[in-house]
């Protein structure tokens, strides 16, 4: 199984409904956040297009999150979502250091905090909270190992990107 998330930029309105999902859903404290909305203005004026996306870790194939952490506490779990153990975690922030999308924050509470995957809801058979309460339908997620998912479709069909691909760390959320 290989965990994967499809954001179609074209239907997000930037209404911010996953990042208040995934606050709400984590008890990400306040002032932090695991997503988050970017606005990119492409183009050359007056021919501009401005593209909205939901962001959070791209639970990268080859992270370096993973590669520095000195005590394991950062690790790749099932279905290769990149998750923190957050009784492990010295609060060192080698991987908040190392990650090319700021995809980390130290919680108040000292250790690192950054999206899961909601692998407490995937594991139960449901969807990420942020893609569940999407109201344009715009965030996808599946398994790229089963070609019919839905994600492994999109990608089959579809033009798509990664973030910062030049990082070399293989990101599992695709836009
Ligand atoms: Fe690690 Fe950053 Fe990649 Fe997430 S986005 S797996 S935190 S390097
Ligand atoms: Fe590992 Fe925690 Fe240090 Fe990050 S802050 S590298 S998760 S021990
Ligand atoms: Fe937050 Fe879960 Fe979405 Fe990650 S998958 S951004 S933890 S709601």
């Amino acid at each position: 199984m290989r965990l994967a998330m499809v954001i179609d930029t074209k239907k997000c309105v930037g209404c911010s409904d996953c990042v208040v999902a995934c606050q709400t859903e984590n008890d990400v404290p306040i002032g932090y956040c695991r997503d988050w909305i970017t606005e990119t203005v492409n183009g050359t004026y007056p021919n501009l297009t401005l593209e909205l996306r939901s962001e959070r870790c791209n639970h990268c194939d080859n992270s370096p999150c993973v590669r520095c952490c000195p005590t394991g506490a950062s690790h790749y779990g099932a279905g290769g979502a990149v998750i923190v153990t957050k009784n492990e975690c010295i609060g060192c922030g080698a991987c908040i250091e190392s990650c090319p999308y700021d995809a980390r924050y130290q919680h108040p509470d000292g250790y690192i905090d950054k999206c899961t995957f909601c692998h407490h809801r995937v594991s139960n058979g449901l969807l990420p909270a942020c893609v569940s309460v999407c109201p344009t339908k715009c965030m996808y997620f599946g398994d790229l190992d089963n070609s019919h998912s839905e994600v492994s479709q999109l990608l089959r069909n579809r033009k798509y990107k990664t973030l910062a691909p030049e990082a070399g760390t293989k990101p599992q959320v695709t836009t």
